[in-house]
């Protein structure tokens, strides 16, 4: 049978202590010990099923993370404040001083400053390749790499990581692959395919609701001990932690992401067809004209689809800004970053997301002013929604009118 990573979530059963049927929130932060025996040892970490301070981890963590392993068929997984408080943490676990990163060019802006910023001060170095360029990829390695970093869909290009092929790499050159699967849930499951590490931004499709920053962790057991080590774990130390009330919330949303990616990517794939047809510069993984849609295609999970996000180019940053402005005006989304909200949202990754690349850099990774990104929301009535959209377009002579579509019944 095909591996469906959503009946992974839809069998686990977590009970609330008076046999509620979602679990009890801990409202802790600190716990208490029958015995000083066993604080001493679950400082050790040799206490099973003990907690000891909320930073550590809590019981409404576990859950959620118990529930994303299962999503991404890992052996458990770790929560945190935000997706760049999960991907930070892992690659300052994974990289110490004198090592070196190779990572796709093309990835989350924040992703991006941290590795060209920050982590260079503290001695971590990192080439930037094109990572649909296997040999490009290889080529990078050095004998000082520890880490291979990409998207399995990249930000804001929707490149798409060959998985297999770049787990490949790694074991050949003993290097730990770190995959971001923020804009694929559920439909790419980068573990199966050969990645050691999985992390999320939960802010985006997995919470869905636009109202929490989140992230996550998803590898080995002894991948999470490691982070989450009283003396030297990245998780504990840095301290970005997810609160309990927080993580019971995204628990309860991620249980209906696989009815909401369904819907993020039938809309998105209608609308791409559509932009596409209309003669637009359209990129969409489920288009046949995007360079890595067989990829895409041989590596998801098909009941969820190509995903809700899609690029249109519209030529100039005043185009782009001026039909964003009348789409929203119109109603038929919100000019905002971020993804995987039930509306459609829109930005112009140049100007926005990706501002932390350097503007020359931006060109050379194809990255053009005019460039839109949207995340299709879960409206009901997609093809209401293109008609509104193609009559913003017009207006602004975007596109000339379909004559087609005119009654000229006169
Ligand atoms: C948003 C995002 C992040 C960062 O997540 P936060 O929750 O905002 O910290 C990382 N990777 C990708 C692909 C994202 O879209």
């Amino acid at each position: 049978m095909a591996y469906n990573p959503a009946n992974y979530i839809q069998d686990l059963q977590y009970f609330g202590e008076f046999g509620g049927v979602n679990p009890s929130i801990s409202d802790s932060s600190t716990y208490t010990f029958l015995s000083a025996k066993t604080m001493f040892d679950t400082f050790e970490g040799n206490a099973d099923g003990c907690y000891l301070y909320s930073r550590h981890s809590s019981p409404s963590n576990l859950y959620l993370g118990e529930a994303l392993a299962a999503m991404e068929d890992t052996e458990t997984a770790n929560v945190s404040a935000s997706g760049m408080g999960a991907i930070t943490s892992v690659l300052l676990q994974l990289c110490h001083s004198g090592d070196h990163v190779v990572s796709s060019r093309t990835i989350y802006g924040g992703t991006y400053a941290f590795l060209k910023n920050f982590a260079p001060r503290l001695g971590i170095e990192t080439t930037f390749v094109n990572i649909t360029n296997v040999e490009q990829v290889e080529m990078a390695i050095t004998k000082n790499t520890k880490v291979l970093y990409c998207e399995s869909v990249s930000n804001p290009l929707l490149e798409i990581a060959d998985i297999k092929a770049l787990s490949k790499i790694a074991k050949k050159h003993n290097l730990q692959l770190v995959v971001d699967n923020t804009f694929s849930p559920l439909s790419i499951s980068p573990a199966k395919l050969g990645a050691d590490v999985v992390v999320h931004s939960l802010t985006k499709f997995i919470n869905g609701s636009s109202d929490t920053v989140g992230g996550a962790v998803c590898g080995s057991q002894d991948f999470i001990n490691r982070l989450r080590n009283v003396h030297d774990g990245a998780s504990m130390l840095l301290g970005s932690t997810m609160d309990s009330l927080r993580a019971a919330s995204i628990l309860k949303n991620l249980r209906t992401l696989h009815i909401r990616m369904q819907q993020h990517s039938k809309n998105a794939l209608f609308l791409a067809k559509k932009f596409e047809a209309d003669g637009l510069k359209t990129v969409y993984p489920g288009l046949e004209s995007h360079p890595s849609h067989n990829l895409f295609k041989k590596m998801m999970n098909a009941p969820y689809g190509y995903g809700g996000m899609l690029t249109i180019d519209v030529g100039t940053i005043e185009r782009a800004n001026d039909l964003m402005e009348l789409m929203q005006h119109r109603n038929l989304g919100y000019l905002a970053v971020s993804l995987g909200f039930y509306k459609t949202l829109f930005s112009a990754p140049g100007t926005s997301t990706s501002s932390e690349i350097p503007e020359n850099e931006q060109k050379s990774m194809g990255l053009s002013d005019g460039l839109i990104r949207f995340s299709i929301g879960l409206d009901a009535d997609i093809e209401r929604t293109y008609n509104k959209m193609r009559t913003c377009m017009e207006e602004l002579h975007i596109l000339k009118p379909n004559l087609e579509s005119l009654n000229l019944d006169l």
